[in-house]
């Protein structure tokens, strides 16, 4: 029972960058409205959005070969590739929006160009990159994506990996300048310094163990308030869960209908970490190869130029393993904890269906580091063992429900919004595409939760993201105009962007 029930109108549980996006958005259109964030960790942007965590990729499906699978007939499907392109030029235009009107500043902190790469080997690979480039080359989103299969063109975009390489098998890249590097924590951290000054109450080392509805139809909160010790309640209107792989167990506290049969398949990961300079500075592009037979989608190994703290590194992976936790920080008895009575036969089809994945992924978190490093000289053949360190990356925590197309426990590799019925009450399940695509899921939150406002809030939010409801492959002069001044405003436009 409570013992204070402090009301307020919005709670936002967890300091990602989901919750830190649904915040701003809330701040501009509706700035009345009191907002309270509760954190289990000491800062913002700790977990999967911490730039440690996570690959940065801006997916835009410029290089990602998961987002355009090849159909029976042998043509390419890009639906899925012009998809996530749409949702991602959503988040550039909001972006670009909060630091044309100031809220925040110097984005070069948070973004950067880079040309995102596809790689292929061998004949058949080839065959297919060439057909994908051919399926995209006429469609505006992917303007400027240039193919080769010509070496020394490769040794061009990509020394590094085409150094020292004995094999006779053919090569093909694609290229395309437009790609960017996220650094999704230091963007989370700048969003929730703004929300601060707007009186946002952030309530960092605070645990959420607890949601209940009210007898007046609120949602009440126990906090676990890890500096004092003391158990505290909130009351809001609206609760957003925004725990990243914690979502699903406070979901399940809710009791709503629709947190039922639902399950969560933890994934963890690895990156490995360059720390020669000289190795770091041979390479410029986030170039991603195609995913090995059995491995999941999340796995496709890349190797990605990052910019953290202003400077240049040099990122491998992710090396997708299984842990039975839901976050970095969570315990070995997450999963256990979230098999309940109502998805257990839902978590138990999951587990016989999903045998050969959750085989693939405990051998790679037994993978020794030499065979990581093989795996690494794969592109990188010269790559030698001590300029390459070791990062535990953060958890996914993939969805598993039952659908219609897939059966009983079918894994999902999307992210998921959860609402109550009425919209009082919102979680964001799955991590993939992920940050990227934040601004397009948060939109999907208050269209799911405030129906009632949206034609009041419609003309604000075509302020901050003009091609809100319009679709940009339909209209490429609007994609054209919007893409070129958020390029602008964001610092994007530089070919080679000025960072030690
Ligand atoms: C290895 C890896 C690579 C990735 N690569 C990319 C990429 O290249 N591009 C991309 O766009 N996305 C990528 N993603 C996905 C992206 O990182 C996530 O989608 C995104 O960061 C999720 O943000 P979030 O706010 O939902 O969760 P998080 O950032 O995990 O934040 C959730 C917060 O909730 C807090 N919390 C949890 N439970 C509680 C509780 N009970 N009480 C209080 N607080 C709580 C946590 O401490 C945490 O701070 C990647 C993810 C991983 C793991």
């Amino acid at each position: 029972m409570s013992n204070n029930g402090i009301k307020t109108d919005v709670i936002l549980i967890g300091a990602g960058v989901m919750s830190a996006t649904l915040g701003s958005l809330l701040k501009e259109l509706a700035p009345a409205w009191e907002i309270k964030v509760f954190e289990k960790l000491k800062s913002a942007g700790e977990e999967s959005s911490n730039e440690w965590n996570n690959a940065g990729t801006g997916h835009a499906a410029l290089c990602e070969l998961n987002y355009t699978n090849e159909k029976p007939d042998g043509s390419i499907d890009i639906s899925k590739a012009v998809k996530v392109n749409e949702q991602f030029q959503l988040s550039r235009q909001f972006w670009s929006y909060l630091v044309k009107s100031n809220l925040i500043r110097h984005p070069q902190d948070f973004i950067m160009p880079i040309p995102h790469i596809s790689l292929v080997e061998g004949e058949e690979n080839v065959t297919f990159l060439k057909k994908r480039m051919e399926a995209l080359s006429n469609n505006p989103l992917f303007a400027g994506m240039e193919f080769s299969t010509d070496p020394q063109k490769l040794k061009e975009w990509i020394p590094l990996i085409m150094e020292g390489r004995t094999s006779d098998e053919p090569m093909a890249a694609t290229k395309i300048d437009a790609g960017t590097d996220v650094n999704f924590g230091a963007l989370t951290r700048m969003l929730f310094n703004y929300l601060k000054s707007q009186n946002v109450e952030m309530h960092y080392q605070h645990s959420v163990k607890d949601i209940k509805r009210t007898n007046e139809g609120l949602w009440e909160v126990k906090v676990h308030n890890l500096n004092s010790g003391q158990i505290e309640y909130h009351q809001a209107k609206f609760v957003f869960i925004g725990g990243g792989g914690g979502s699903l167990p406070l979901l399940q506290k809710t009791g709503i209908p629709e947190s039922r049969q639902i399950g969560g398949f933890p994934v963890s990961g690895l990156f490995m970490v360059c720390n020669n300079p000289e190795v770091i500075a041979r390479h410029h592009a986030k170039v991603y190869g195609k995913a090995k037979v059995g491995a999941p989608p999340m796995s496709v190994p890349h190797l990605d130029t990052r910019y953290i703290d202003n400077k240049k590194s040099l990122l491998f992976g992710p090396f997708a393993g299984f842990s039975p936790k839901f976050l970095k920080t969570g315990s070995n008895f997450d999963l256990l904890n979230s098999v309940k009575p109502n998805n257990v036969l839902t978590m138990l089809a999951a587990g016989l269906k999903e045998m050969s994945l959750t085989k693939y992924l405990i051998q790679q978190v037994l993978l020794s580091n030499e065979k990581r490093m093989e795996e690494l000289r794969e592109f990188i053949p010269n790559a030698k063992s001590e300029d390459w360190d070791i990062v535990v990356a953060g958890q996914r925590v993939q969805v598993i429900k039952d659908t219609e197309t897939g059966g009983k426990g079918t894994l999902q590799f999307g992210t998921e919004v959860v609402s109550a019925a009425d919209g009082s009450i919102a979680a964001l399940l799955g991590a993939s595409p992920g940050a990227s695509t934040a601004v397009h899921v948060m939109l999907e939150v208050l269209e799911k939760c405030f129906p009632q406002y949206m034609s009041e809030w419609e003309a604000k939010i075509k302020e901050m993201i003009p091609s809100y409801g319009i679709s940009l492959v339909e209209n490429p002069a609007l994609f054209q105009e919007l893409h070129a001044s958020t390029a602008d405003t964001l610092g994007l436009s530089e070919k080679e962007p000025v960072c030690s």
